[in-house]
């Protein structure tokens, strides 16, 4: 049986040592603030909120939430994110996508100050970070390669496969195993011979939004196995269950290591935007970033 990859602790210990850093910021007077912006009553974007805003203050940070009615214009949106990129208390800005059908998200996130995008999705992080400059590079690729490398050391060489091709996920993943010297491909929905092409991968990231469709037959004998889906599966019962892009009980029996649903990427995720803020607390603070 592969190897558990424990996303939960490797995030709970990347918070606390956030909190520590954190706490040496308040003995010089910092207390670094993420604002995150809900619009609407999307409800899985509503418990996000809550867990981001919730684990924000549980480091030490500031949290500012606000929540829009759905009907907000878009030109109120980009008036508040205007009145935040001016707020001294505020150092990283978040805006909780999906928006409304009425608002245009790159418009949006053009409209963030890069300095504060901790999101890491405005275009002048993604073009700093593709050059291998200093761009805030987006949270969930972030968190999957901080798994990857306490799991394998270093990756320089595998060759990895990223099933997914999508801004926020697929791109940045495949940037980043690109700048960690693995040999990458970055597979979607035109890709032949797809099952072929993960049975090649050292390294499988998956990042599709189709429940469990990578079965254990698609991938390589003791490849180390990220699952970045989240899919929630009604029952019988009018329960719902979380689950992956990867079908875990036959991926786990020829994986080498594998992340589960849940408990793998998800909490990653919002350790690592914590993480990106305290980053862009640091640098418009002009002190060092600890490696
Ligand atoms: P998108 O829908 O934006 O992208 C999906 C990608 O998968 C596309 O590139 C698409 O290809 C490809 N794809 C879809 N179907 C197939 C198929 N049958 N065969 C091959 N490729 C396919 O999704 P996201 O990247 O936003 O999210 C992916 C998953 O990750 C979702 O389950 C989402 O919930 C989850 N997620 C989890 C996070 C976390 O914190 N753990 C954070 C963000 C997302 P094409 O480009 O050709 O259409």
């Amino acid at each position: 049986m592969a190897q558990l990859i424990d996303g939960k602790a490797f995030a709970a210990s990347l918070r606390n040592d956030i909190a520590e850093e954190v706490a040496k910021l308040h003995q010089q007077g910092i207390t670094p603030g993420l604002a995150v912006i809900l619009v609407g009553e999307d409800p899985a974007s509503q418990v996000y909120v809550r867990n981001k805003g919730k684990q924000t203050i549980e480091v030490g940070m500031s949290s500012f939430v606000h929540k829009l009615p759905e009907s907000t214009s878009q030109t109120d949106l980009l008036a508040l994110i205007n009145k935040l990129n001016n707020d001294n208390s505020v150092q990283g800005i978040l805006v909780q996508i999906p928006l409304p059908d009425h608002i245009d998200a790159d418009t949006v996130i053009n409209a963030i100050d890069p300095r504060k995008d901790v999101d890491g999705f405005h275009p002048v992080n993604v073009g700093r970070f593709s050059t291998g400059g200093n761009g805030t590079i987006p949270c969930t690729p972030l968190g999957c390669l901080m798994l990857l490398k306490d799991q394998l050391g270093d990756l320089s060489g595998a060759r990895a496969l990223v099933l997914g091709r999508s801004n926020i996920v697929g791109k940045p993943m495949s940037t980043l195993l690109l700048n960690e010297n693995c040999t990458v491909t970055t597979a979607h929905s035109r890709t032949k011979d797809l099952q072929e092409e993960c049975r090649r991968a050292d390294i499988l990231i998956v990042a599709v939004g189709r429940p469990e469709m990578v079965k254990g037959s698609w991938i390589k004998p003791g490849a180390t196995v990220i699952d970045v889906g989240i899919n929630r599966i009604e029952q019988d019962s009018g329960k719902a269950r979380l689950v992956g892009d990867v079908q875990f009980s036959s991926a786990a029996e020829v994986a080498g290591a594998i992340t589960p649903v849940p408990g793998g990427v998800g909490p990653m995720t919002i350790a690592c935007l914590l993480l990106n803020t305290l980053t862009a607390a640091l640098r418009q603070n002009d002190l060092p970033i600890p490696t």
